[in-house]
């Protein structure tokens, strides 16, 4: 290939790039997946390999990057937290009842758009502003 791609990120399974191509693709940047189809055809082949390369054309990295960092920071944020904050430009009110208090004041996590996607059947953070419940559930 004569285009100067550079690698911007590594995955050991093929379906961990998927929330990351549709970032890329969401912001028209090109992207190749290097050594995709080798690691489909013997996932143990991945590390010996060193995984899947995203790979993006040099002119588009510092772009490419950005979204990465984004999407990273949204797929940190919807893992179990040891001790949950909320930060209310991240939460919003849903429409459902605290299992403690009954209060309807019930916040979600908010994802990037594109991170909600892939991860509706994930369970996400819970949090009740009446008497501070914290729990994990699908998005109901
Ligand atoms: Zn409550």
């Amino acid at each position: 290939m004569s285009e100067d791609l550079v690698t911007i990120k590594r995955f050991t399974y093929v379906n961990e790039s998927h929330v990351y191509e549709a970032g890329l693709v969401s912001e028209n940047i090109f992207y190749y997946l290097k050594d995709k189809e080798m690691v489909s055809m013997d996932a143990f082949a991945s590390n010996a390999i060193g995984g899947i390369k995203l790979q993006v054309r040099s002119a588009e990295v510092k772009r490419a990057l950005l979204i990465i960092d984004e999407i990273d920071k949204n797929i940190k944020e919807n893992e179990p937290p040891s001790e949950l904050t909320v930060d209310k430009s991240k939460y919003k009110l849903i429409l459902y009842d605290c299992h403690k208090c009954d209060s309807s004041k019930v916040y979600i996590n908010q994802l990037h758009w594109f991170v909600d996607l892939f991860s509706s059947f994930s369970k996400r953070n819970h949090y009740c502003a009446s008497c501070g419940y914290k729990w994990k559930q699908l998005k109901s």
